[in-house]
């Protein structure tokens, strides 16, 4: 696609974002947050939701979590106007609450109309919601960050969300040795054998289910107590 469609694209998405009435978030917003940065950018950054200072100005990552962002991308040697940096949802859930899954359902259009124009070679996922909205619901952050997943020709690399890591020192520093792995590895080829298959890591649906008990461990369990209260 021409630098010059990609712009106008950008743009089109982003008025629609502006007015957009999709879902109840709509309704609280002061502004919607579509995303910025380059168009043609290698890496896309997608974090959660707008925060109060997102809302107040209508752009993404400029509050404290934002300020700790661009610490790390500094640190990754990545200078802010080469990337595209967006949201699961643009518009700020109330109180700053997760996003609902039918909130993150209306917005997911624009998410993915950003990806197919920007057409990053990567895109980092930025904390759960993020990676659970781009790779799958049953991924989990803790398991799959700074690992490499592929998918429609897109390579992933989730990271913590820096917002989450700001009120937990483990969580920072496992973040700023994260962001030097994915320093190294946006600066050279990635071999087939670093990428993760996603389907490996992904849970089956009756894994998250408790088994059904065995006669064995009924007959073990306790006998029903009789009431004490005589
Ligand atoms: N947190 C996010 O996930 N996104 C922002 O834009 C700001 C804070
Ligand atoms: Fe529209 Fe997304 Fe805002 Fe909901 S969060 S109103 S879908 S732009």
């Amino acid at each position: 696609m021409l630098f010059m469609d990609k712009l106008q694209i950008l743009e089109e998405i982003a008025n629609e974002v502006k007015t957009c009435p999709k879902c109840r978030l709509a309704e609280t917003r002061l502004n919607a947050v579509p995303g910025e940065g380059s168009v043609s950018a290698r890496i896309m950054f997608v974090g959660e939701a707008p925060g109060e200072n997102e809302d107040k100005t209508g752009r993404p990552f400029i509050g404290q979590a934002g300020k700790f962002l661009n610490g790390l991308l500094e640190k990754a040697g990545i200078a802010r106007e080469d990337v595209y940096i967006t949201n699961i949802v643009k518009c700020r859930p109330p109180a700053n609450r997760v996003p609902l899954a039918d909130e993150v359902e209306a917005c997911s259009d624009y998410l993915m109309a950003q990806i197919a124009v920007v057409e990053p070679k990567f895109v980092v996922p930025l904390g759960a919601s993020s990676l659970k909205t781009l790779l799958g619901k049953d991924m989990k952050i803790t398991q799959m960050r700074c690992k490499v997943f592929r998918k429609s020709g897109i390579l992933y690399i989730p990271l913590y969300h820096p917002a989450a890591a700001l009120h937990n020192p483990k969580m920072v520093e496992t973040l700023q040795a994260d962001v030097l792995v994915l320093k190294e590895l946006i600066n050279r080829e990635i071999r087939e054998d670093e990428i993760t298959d996603l389907s490996s890591v992904h849970i089956p649906r009756e894994a998250n289910v408790a088994p059904a008990k065995t006669e064995a461990e009924n007959t073990e369990a306790e006998p029903p107590q009789t009431l004490t209260l005589f």
